[in-house]
């Protein structure tokens, strides 16, 4: 969701004449959009300002505003903390930041600016007023911000405020833009993006509503949603996997733990026997259906069993590409001070549930070995003849070629892969060994 505010942080700032820099050193105004996710997100901002701070040590200092949610939540301590910050504007203030960039270039008593109201309708009302220039071959959308589950572990419900769905004509009208840019692929994009609904006068649209009117657009390829909450997967968001043929085939479903009394714990609101019921529903619909998940090791109060009833779902969902942290305390969030898990311990953990995600993972992608598949290209990497595109399960796959690759559907042969890539080469026949 950053890349996309990042984006439209740019459109905005374009009516007021600023455009972005590749050359760090050029910039008259940096904008650090950060997130508040992880316990490293803060300290990373401090680097980050340090590292400008030595750049232009010897020449006028360029403005810098701290936006996202380490602005949102720490807005009073930053300012105080470091005086090089011009400004910090929280992630549902953004559209007003040509505004306060006017502020601070004409501010003679150099006042700090704080700006993190959350006005999330004020917001899409602006940006809703600014095509979408993004013009790469795989975008975003947000369609949805904000969370009211309150999982005890996470700062979001804090720092985007509750959920909010934007108008179903809007994102229609800005996925109409992205596609005339020149985009094969849309992301649909909300904190809990299937918590998605839109009333009107007459109509309730909800994220199924969206993929169906999405997947009739005729250039458009590939159609995908981040990021889910199990309780949120509805009866006509698991048909929409079966009619919409657009809509990739891979969920990722975060779950967090194995173990229903942890999730209980961690306020998740569903046991891991629902779970495991939405699973089956979708492969029932979508047989070819993969799922990547999010993974909290060593959550207080998360004992030896817990930790192996994960270990049991990830070995029977068999999931690829997923996320795996040790439970870091964030400030302000419920989660409880005691029964904590020595960090030797949750390390160990860790290091276990990664090698097996990473089994999984490879005994999955060997599967891949001497097949076809099919691939949407991205772009060229830097200096070299390769290009980087993805499958239809979000793998990465890189391909050496003389031809421009960047935007085409190609079907490619795979002859190798590592933990992060498959390789392979341009496949002269596209129906043989058609793996997916
Ligand atoms: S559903 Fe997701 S965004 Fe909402 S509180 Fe839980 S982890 Fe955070």
């Amino acid at each position: 969701m950053n890349e996309y505010d990042s984006n439209r942080i740019l459109d905005l700032v374009k009516s007021i004449g600023y455009t972005a820099t590749n050359n760090p050193s050029d910039a008259d105004c940096y904008v650090l959009n950060t997130c508040h996710i992880r316990e490293k997100a803060t300290d990373k901002v401090y680097h980050d300002i340090g590292r400008l701070k030595k750049e232009f040590r010897n020449r006028k200092k360029p403005m810098l505003l701290v936006t996202g949610c380490v602005a949102q939540a720490e807005s009073v301590e930053m300012l105080n903390r470091e005086k090089y910050i011009d400004g910090v504007v929280g992630p549902q203030s953004y559209h007003l930041i040509p505004e306060i960039i006017k502020k601070i270039e004409s501010n003679k008593n150099k006042n700090k600016i704080n700006s993190t109201e959350f006005d999330v309708v004020e917001k899409f009302d602006t940006l809703n007023l600014i095509k979408n220039s993004s013009s790469k071959i795989s975008s975003y959308l947000t369609i949805q911000e904000g969370c009211d589950k309150f999982c005890h572990f996470c700062v979001v419900p804090y720092t985007r405020g509750p959920e909010f769905s934007r108008s179903f004509s809007e994102v229609v009208k800005e996925a109409k833009q992205l596609v005339q840019n020149g985009s094969k692929e849309i992301t649909l994009l909300g904190q809990n993006v299937n918590a998605y609904e839109y009333i009107d006068q007459t109509n309730t649209y909800r994220l199924s509503d969206l993929l169906v009117k999405l997947n009739n657009f005729k250039e458009l390829n590939r159609i995908r949603y981040t990021t889910s909450h199990p309780k949120d997967v509805t009866k006509d968001l698991i048909q929409a996997h079966k009619s919409c043929d657009k809509l990739m085939p891979i969920l990722h479903l975060p779950v967090q733990s194995g173990s229903s009394k942890i999730l209980n714990a961690m306020n998740r609101k569903h046991s891991i026997l629902e779970y495991h019921e939405i699973i089956e529903e979708l492969k029932r619909v979508k047989p070819d259906i993969r799922f990547s998940s999010d993974f909290i090791i060593g959550y207080p109060g998360e004992t030896e069993d817990d930790f192996n009833q994960t270990l049991d779902l990830i070995e029977r969902v068999q999931f690829i590409n997923s996320y795996s942290f040790i439970y870091s305390p964030r400030p302000g969030t419920p989660a409880p001070k005691k029964d904590t898990i020595n960090p030797d311990v949750s390390k160990k953990r860790l290091i276990r549930l990664q090698a097996a995600l990473e089994e999984n993972n490879s005994k999955y992608k060997n599967e891949f070995l001497g097949k076809s598949i099919e691939v949407l290209f991205e772009n060229k990497l830097d200096k070299q003849n390769k290009y980087f595109g993805r499958d239809k399960f979000l793998n990465s796959v890189i391909v050496e070629s003389d031809q421009d690759l960047s935007g085409q559907l190609m079907y490619i042969e795979v002859n190798n892969f590592n933990h992060n890539s498959l390789f392979g080469t341009i496949s002269n026949d596209e129906k043989r060994n058609f793996a997916a």
